[in-house]
């Protein structure tokens, strides 16, 4: 209305956080929190351990059915079902839990090296 850039207005400036691993800063970030970047690396990592978890997991459910499950139709469907089942809430599990606990990498490089690309890129 007034013509005025919401930036350019004191005090209403949005802050450029830095990740806590990479120190890349972006908009939005809250204090002592990872960078999309970062948070992308760490549910891909975290993603492909949990599926090889989930897996181990279903295939110990599976083997503990063919061991104690009665050769009945229902019971085997549900056997099956249940096999379905600990494989995605296990693989859902170790996902959550590993994005919260893996440990920090300082220092990423990729992110350093397109910092630097960026840095040597003229415009
Ligand atoms: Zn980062």
């Amino acid at each position: 209305m007034l013509g005025l850039k919401r930036a350019s207005l004191p005090g209403l400036e949005p802050t450029r956080v830095p990740c806590v691993q990479c120190d890349r800063r972006e908009y939005g970030l809250s204090w002592g929190d990872f960078c999309s970047i970062c948070r992308e690396e760490r549910r891909i990592r975290a993603d492909r351990v949990a599926k090889r978890v989930g897996i181990v997991a279903a295939a110990l459910m599976a083997a503990w059915h063919l061991w104690r499950t009665p050769p009945n139709l229902t019971q085997r469907v549900f056997a099956a079902a249940s096999v379905l089942l600990v494989y995605f809430v296990a693989r859902r599990l170790v996902s959550r839990l590993l994005i919260e606990y893996l440990p920090k990498e300082l220092r990423n490089r990729s992110v350093e090296s397109r910092q630097d690309q960026n840095a040597e890129d003229p415009k």
